[in-house]
């Protein structure tokens, strides 16, 4: 085994402290990832603090990862010491079911391994995150850093780049589509970023006035702060898709108001839900639906746009120090937009 230093929590309402515990030496289809940065997802808020239920503790959190390989098992072709890597939300799946076979290992029908708050696929061994120096991965399980793409604004698009850009894709959003994204924040302003690029015509809602130019910046066409019945009123029926990715309680029924006949709604912030009128639906024949990050084959595609239209995350890299207050001002959308933690503190 690797003795391994992190970061972790001991149970819900405990700060982020340092924590060492152990890595599997790399088996014959294993890669082993020194890690550079880790992105600081608002996941790992949530989980961290039990807010979903059934976390799993001591827990290592981080699942925007980026590295470089330093050792490789004997089987492993694909991967070679020195290469820049990226390691998400997930590190394995069972690879037999209907999902797997698709390539959606996120939607394992026996529960994919989530990088961290979960388990080996022997059910009982616990996984570490990334808020830590290094990572033992299965090789199918990592992605390929395009060259040159900075490493640090990388490491976010492993999380909140492909949670934004798998519903994009899937349900088909595309060049003149009206989205309104809600929520500027680590996935929003990355869903902003996918929009333009996609020539979609993108209005961020958003509760902070004070993000105005910035989403106009990063290629919103239009800003609305949706304070008021107002502000609801005057937007009712405007948009063919919205893509919330607010991470607090929020009344689903207004928001659906604003979509047009046969427009889709797709969740992919997790706050507790709030409860849902038929009506809402009903009245212009809406959907509702969600969407889980993306499987490995669509993260490295979603990697490679990225390159293609030089999109990387807009970041504040931090010493792991101040991991705690990060959390803190992330709660309070207070991140311009994704804080990266830099390993190399992890020592200091
Ligand atoms: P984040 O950076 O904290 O952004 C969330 C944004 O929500 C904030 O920037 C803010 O935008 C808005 N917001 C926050 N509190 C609000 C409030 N009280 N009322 C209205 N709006 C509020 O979080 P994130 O990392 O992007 O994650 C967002 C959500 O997606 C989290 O719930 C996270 O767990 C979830 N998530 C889901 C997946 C998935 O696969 N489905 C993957 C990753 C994350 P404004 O300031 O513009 O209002
Ligand atoms: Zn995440
Ligand atoms: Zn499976």
């Amino acid at each position: 085994m690797i003795r391994t230093l992190g970061y972790g929590v001991q149970h819900p309402t405990a700060s982020v402290a340092p924590f060492e515990f152990e890595r599997r030496n790399p088996g014959p289809r294993d890669v082993l990832v020194d890690i550079a940065f880790c992105g600081v997802c608002h996941s790992d808020i949530h989980q961290a603090r039990d807010e979903w239920g059934g976390s799993i503790f001591p827990m290592v959190p981080g699942h925007e990862i980026v590295g470089t390989v330093s050792a490789v098992g004997s089987d492993v072709r694909t991967w070679k010491q020195g290469d820049t890597v990226g390691v998400g939300v997930y590190v394995d799946s069972c690879r037999k079911c209907a999902a797997c076979e698709a390539g959606e290992g996120q939607y394992c029908e026996r529960g994919a391994s989530w990088t961290y708050n979960g388990y080996e696929q022997d059910g009982t061994t616990p996984t570490y995150g990334g808020y830590s120096a290094r990572i033992t991965v299965d090789e199918d399980y990592v992605l390929r850093i395009p060259a040159g793409m900075d490493p640090a604004a990388a490491a976010p698009l492993m999380c909140a780049g492909i949670t934004t850009y798998s519903p994009l894709r899937h349900f088909g959003v595309k060049a003149g589509d009206r989205l309104a994204v809600m929520g500027l924040g680590g996935l929003g302003h990355m869903a902003v970023k996918f929009g333009r690029a996609l020539g979609v015509e993108v209005t961020v809602l958003s509760h902070s006035p004070g993000k105005r130019d910035d989403a106009l910046r990063l290629g919103a066409g239009d800003f609305v702060v949706m304070r008021s019945p107002e502000s609801f009123d005057a937007n009712e029926k405007r948009f063919d898709f919205i893509l919330d990715t607010v991470s607090a309680v929020h009344d689903y029924n207004e928001y659906l108001s604003l979509l047009r006949l046969d427009g889709t709604m797709m969740l992919v912030g997790i706050p507790d839900p709030s409860p849902l009128k038929a009506s809402a639906l009903i009245s212009a024949r809406r959907r509702l639906t969600g969407s889980n990050i993306g499987g490995v084959r669509e993260t490295q595609e979603m990697l490679d746009f990225c390159a293609e239209h030089e999109i990387v995350s807009d970041v504040e890299v931090i010493p792991i120090q101040q991991i705690n207050d990060a959390w803190e001002r992330t709660i309070r959308s207070d991140v311009r937009y994704r804080f990266v933690i830099d390993m190399a503190t992890l020592a200091g």
